[in-house]
């Protein structure tokens, strides 16, 4: 049976587009225990003390939380809800919620009740969430723990409302089981090393918060269309389909105007995410046909992951209301642009001061040039662990597919900072540190400020790690990841050299050089020793292939062995150094890791077995029937050869097709059955990586070459021309 396209188009829902009549300032943050809504519910003394809390991470005792508890019931009572949940990110990469309600029965009578010691730790059963072998179901309890750093918000669905409170996610020994708790002991460590290298310029300086803006990317496929790919449901992408005729090529759809439908969604996506107080600003079309973008406001980094996750979820459900399914797969469509999340970062301090932002005087100069080139030593040090932290099986399709920032991690600052960075190494030699100068140091930065604008306005689109003004923007991260995963190691690894730099000026003023002359000479050399990462070319090139392989940088195009630099000495060095992870917690997110990627790939194998037997090689079956009894009524009719040589052709074209797809599905089911086999989760992940993938890329080219032979009627999946374009 052909898919019904056209009837899917006639059923489409009409599109309504619910504008909200208030101002977005009205309704801003209405859903969120935030800064108005404690203010107006908590006491005093523990408004005072959950502020604390956020802005030194101290601890809020039991009695406090109990009171804090109570108005937090109060204010989602007064909002109409009915339960709470704690809210957490597991490693599944999904975020996860048991709801339990307000409501209590005592005594005969019913009441609301919420503890401090609800708002403060929960035990889910922790046994079904990944824990890479940390603990054994026996000792299934693992706890969640509240963060009064991300304020709690009320979900709306329907008509029911749910208190979420953003969680950690720790085993019942103490093992960090989530994505938030390695993310604020990296803020913490780099917070520390940070302000102590702040001191050097500004004693009014305490605090040094990561920010991050990051830049969501998703395709949205009609609900009908979806249903009938197995591949969609399944996997989230395609695994077979012929590339449409009209693809990217005339760079239509980037910044074009949003097809009305999809405009509704995005209004009712907004409108809701407002609420919840994730501060969406920007809509647009992207690259590819169908695919689209939408970024916030950046904020402190642990509230933007959370925000993030929480939109991804928010979307997902608000697409379905449009009968729309979002697709947050880095690869969902071969052939057209993949889908990333820039994650921009910078360092905000509390007086104000974006750190990574050129200031208009010497000493500020001085900052940030610290901080920028930190900035690049750090990545320089630890860029194949940065490479670890973006693999995934999705982001595999994307990663040097010549669309996409390729696998090998290098950083773009333009050129108006690279002529500044050569000065500093050039003019400032050692003997002249004495004597220096600063007005001659010309580190006046102000002044090739026009020139950082011409930078950026024509910036290099191809680098994975570029500066954009003020930030550096990561872009070589997944549209589906949780941001949390490279945020921890971005602060992680900046804290560790900020802690190494410190460490190297303050050797250099003991032995009796100037404070603002030994920092120069520390940057000078790490300019010098960090070079090889700084690359402004042509990313995509061949020739940055090889010139990156002769600076000694790797270029690891696949998951299973990118992870390995998590586990290398240097990678658990510095996550146990920092107190970010220990080696049992840093192994056990390894093993998960590879686990998650065997997964994928073995789901992908089967549901390919699946619609190659039971959709596409029966599809080419019937057709070539058709065929054969045309080419037997011509023979009858009298015709000779001459004149059923194309159906001829065809049937051959068929043959190969269908034989093709049976043996590489024979092959690829039998190699899978061996990595089945493989007990050490690294080993089976290299296998159906090295051995079975191969084989779902060729059956995908026999399959995709029949699609463009097969009677558009036989064919039984939707096509990519109906599935990209939608109005
Ligand atoms: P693009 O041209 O890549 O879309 P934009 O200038 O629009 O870049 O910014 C992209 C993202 O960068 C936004 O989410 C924005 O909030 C964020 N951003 C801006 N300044 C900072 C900063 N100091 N720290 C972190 N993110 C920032
Ligand atoms: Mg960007």
């Amino acid at each position: 049976m052909r898919f019904n396209s056209i009837e899917a188009v006639m059923n489409r829902p009409t599109v309504e587009v619910n504008a909200p009549k208030q101002r977005i300032s009205e309704y801003f943050g209405t859903n969120v225990f935030g800064d108005a809504a404690m203010r107006k519910y908590l006491s005093e003394e523990a408004y005072l003390s959950v502020k604390a809390s956020i802005e030194s991470g101290q601890k809020i005792d039991r009695a406090m939380a109990d009171q804090i508890a109570s108005s937090m019931q109060a204010w989602a009572l007064d909002k109409g809800a009915t339960h709470y949940t704690h809210w957490f990110q597991p490693l599944t990469g999904a975020t996860a919620e048991k709801h339990d309600t307000f409501f209590s029965h005592e005594g005969g009578k019913g009441i609301e009740v919420f503890s401090g010691n609800a708002l403060v730790q929960q035990e889910p059963d922790a046994s079904s969430f990944p824990n890479g072998g940390i603990r054994t179901t026996f000792e299934a309890r693992g706890y969640t723990a509240w963060d009064p750093s991300s304020p709690a918000f009320i979900i709306e669905t329907g008509a029911g409302k749910t208190l979420c409170i953003p969680t950690a996610f720790v085993s019942y020994t103490g093992e960090a089981l989530d994505y938030k708790t390695p993310l604020l002991k990296s803020l913490n460590y780099m917070d520390t090393a940070a302000t102590a290298v702040c001191k050097y310029f500004d004693k009014n300086i305490t605090k040094v918060t990561a920010t991050l803006g990051w830049e969501q990317e998703y395709f949205l496929v009609d609900e009908a269309l979806f249903y009938s790919r197995p591949d969609l449901v399944m996997t989230g992408r395609t695994i077979i389909g012929h590339g449409p005729a009209k693809g990217q090529q005339l760079e239509d759809h980037y910044f074009g105007s949003i097809p009305e439908r999809v405009y509704a969604f995005m209004v009712d996506y907004e409108t809701e995410s407002h609420k919840l107080g994730i501060p969406v600003k920007t809509r647009h079309n992207e690259v590819a046909p169908g695919q689209y973008e939408c970024a916030p406001v950046y904020e402190e980094a642990n509230l933007a992951v959370d925000h993030n996750q929480l939109l991804m979820d928010l979307m997902d459900r608000v697409a379905r209301r449009h009968k729309l399914r979002i697709l947050f797969h880095e690869k969902p469509f071969a052939g057209v642009n993949g889908s990333g999340k820039h994650n921009n970062w910078s360092l905000g301090t509390n007086t104000g001061k974006n750190l990574l932002s050129p200031g208009k005087t010497p000493k500020n100069n001085l900052m940030f040039l610290t901080f920028f080139v930190n900035t690049i030593r750090a990545v320089y040090e630890h860029s194949d662990l940065l490479r670890a932290t973006i693999a995934g099986a999705g982001n595999d399709h994307r990663l040097g597919a010549n669309e996409a920032p390729p696998a090998i991690i290098s950083v773009f600052i333009g050129g108006a900072l690279t002529n500044l960075l050569n000065e500093v190494e050039q003019r400032i030699t050692d003997g002249a540190f004495d004597e220096m100068d600063k007005a001659d140091l010309k580190l006046d930065i102000h002044k090739i400020i026009p020139d950082l604008l011409l930078d950026n306005t024509d910036r290099n689109r191809t680098s994975p790690f570029a500066f954009t003004g003020n930030k550096f923007e990561i872009r070589a991260v997944g549209s589906s990841a949780n941001c949390a995963a490279p945020m921890t190691v971005m602060n992680m690894i900046m804290g560790q050299q900020l802690i190494k730099f410190k460490a190297e000026v303050d050797a250099l003023v003991k032995e009796g050089e100037k404070k603002d002359s030994a920092i120069l000479r520390v940057i000078r050399k790490y300019i010098t020793e960090s070079k090889a990462i700084l690359f402004e070319g042509d990313n995509y090139s061949d020739e940055w292939k090889a010139e990156a392989k002769k600076r000694g940088l790797n270029n690891i195009t696949t998951t299973p062995h990118a992870l390995d630099f998590y586990i290398t000495p240097k990678a658990k060095a510095i996550f146990t150094e920092s107190g970010v992870l220990n080696e049992t917690e840093l192994e056990a997110r390894y093993e998960i890791q590879q686990e998650l990627y065997f997964k994928k790939l073995e789901i992908e194998a089967f549901i390919l077995r699946d619609m190659a037997l039971n959709q596409i090689i029966p599809a080419a079956i019937s057709y070539q029937n058709v065929l054969i009894e045309n080419v037997l009524g011509l023979k009858d009719a009298g015709l000779d050869a001459k004149h059923y040589k194309a159906q001829q052709e065809l049937l051959e074209e068929l043959s190969t097709g269908i034989n093709g797809i049976k043996s590489h599905v024979s092959s690829m089911l039998k190699e899978l059955a061996k990595t089945e086999k493989l007990t050490h989760s690294h080993e089976k992940a290299i296998a159906i990586c090295e051995k079975v993938k191969p084989h779902l890329d060729t059956i995908r080219s026999f399959a995709d070459d029949l699609e463009t032979v097969v009677e558009d009627q036989y064919w039984p999946l939707p096509k990519y021309r109906e599935l990209l374009f939608l109005r």
